[in-house]
């Protein structure tokens, strides 16, 4: 298999910078597994009760309400049918990243032990205040895994996702969230990608001499479950770029980032 990767922006909320937060959706044409999406970014549900879907935080995200910036528009937008997508890989269950998972209620949902339990038994305020349950009132088909498994390039993986390929891995990555992890594709002759979710939030946290603006500094901390995890895997992720020239690794919410994996 050589999964051929296509991007695909999705729900828009401006918190930094230019005023836009993009949450960077990846959508997989796989050979034989059909299509693989990775994140949902907001579903269509979101816009149409966005109190009782993201309840108090709708006001601290100023979020995209455009429906064409939903994935299930941007898949049928390609000339798919919802039900092509037939496995969502989620790097965490915030609810910038849940949202669109109700918009295909068939796909079977691929994600760490520990996200799922934080996600539907949170324990601290700050998961309470993370996890929107109403976005998985319609009752997925999960698939969790232990956060332990294979090595990947200096990581740990899980390679053996129910249904999906070999070349398409999980990357536990906690700090964010209890059960966070990135996802790495074998995209074939253009190398692997990694979609590191909410491990970063910044470009700048990757480079040599490793920075961010301090509003976005401040949130990365005020949203990190465990902080000492966060920094320790985002230098994790710097080495990796440094030292693998053939993985392009990437974050949800760098809208540089993802227009440079547009072009
Ligand atoms: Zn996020």
């Amino acid at each position: 298999m050589c999964p051929v990767a296509r991007r695909l922006v999705n729900g828009e909320g401006g918190l930094f910078e230019s005023g836009t937060l993009p949450c960077h959706c990846l959508l997989i044409e796989t050979d034989h597994h059909g299509l693989v999406l990775v994140d949902t970014g907001y579903g269509t549900s979101d816009l149409a009760d966005p109190e009782g879907r993201l309840g108090p935080m709708r006001h601290v995200l100023n979020w995209n309400r455009d429906p064409k910036g939903t994935a299930i528009a941007q898949v049928e937008a390609l000339g798919f049918a919802r039900d092509d997508v037939r496995h969502v890989v989620v790097t965490h269950l915030d609810l910038d990243h849940a949202g669109g998972l109700s918009d295909f209620p068939n796909a079977r949902v691929h994600l760490l032990a520990a996200e799922h339990d934080a996600a539907l038994r949170p324990t601290t305020r700050l998961e309470h205040q993370r996890y929107r349950s109403a976005q998985w009132a319609h009752g997925p088909e999960w698939r969790t895994y232990a956060s332990k498994g294979e090595a990947w390039k200096g990581f740990e993986c899980v390679r053996e996702l129910d249904g999906l390929p070999p070349e398409l891995l999980l990357v536990p990555l906690s700090g964010h969230t209890r059960g966070h992890a990135g996802v790495a594709i074998d995209a074939g002759s253009r190398g692997w990608l990694l979609h590191a979710g909410d491990a970063y939030f910044f470009r700048g946290r990757l480079a040599q001499a490793p920075w961010a603006p301090p509003g976005i500094a401040l949130f990365e901390r005020l949203a990190a479950l465990d902080t000492n995890a966060m920094i320790a895997n985002r230098e994790r992720l710097r080495e990796l770029r440094a030292r693998e020239t053939d993985v392009r690794i990437f974050c949800a919410h760098d809208p540089v980032e993802l227009a440079s994996m547009r072009s």
